[in-house]
């Protein structure tokens, strides 16, 4: 049964509220998480909370508990004179800024005029009603070196040390 301390291995689907499909995990590239350690959205993680092998379940994840909210303060226009010259620049192209506190942010280029450049710095997910489509294959303890790194290692978890 999935409780905290627990490795997961998961197929899902992820649709919007359209039914678009914006991300998946198939029995051939399953995801594997650790449960409790916030590797995953909230939303998703609370209800999949004590779901056993071989269950089946729908989940819909409102922006609070996905992806947050759009932030409008991190929709921003600068001058094209601050990015590199000569780079190219191009409408969904991604690259990584100082927010302003220091931490590193992933922006998005979302339109370009002659001397300015509009970009986003929210996550593409955020202030998206998440539905997810959930099959539970694998539950198993978490080892030692696990639950210290806070994340599942093996087979599909992280390998970066
Ligand atoms: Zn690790």
């Amino acid at each position: 049964m999935i409780t905290n301390g627990k490795v997961v291995q998961l197929n899902y689907l992820l649709q919007d509220s359209e039914g678009k499909n914006l991300d998946q995990a198939d029995s051939n590239h399953p995801f594997t998480y650790l449960h409790g350690s916030g590797q995953i959205v909230p939303g998703l993680e609370a209800a999949l909370e004590g779901l056993k092998i071989g269950d089946k379940k729908d989940v819909v994840v409102a922006p609070a508990d996905g992806y947050g909210e759009k932030n409008p303060n991190l929709r921003l226009v600068v001058d094209r004179s601050q990015f590199p010259q000569g780079m190219d620049l191009e409408v969904g192209m991604q690259f990584e800024a100082d927010s302003g506190n220091g931490e590193g942010l992933v922006f998005t280029i979302e339109k370009i005029e002659d001397k300015k450049v509009h970009i986003d710095g929210n996550h593409p997910l955020a202030g998206v009603t998440l539905h997810f489509h959930v099959e539970v294959l694998t539950v198993r303890d978490a080892t030692e070196e696990e639950l210290d790194h806070g994340h599942a290692h093996g087979e599909d978890g992280h390998h970066h040390h």
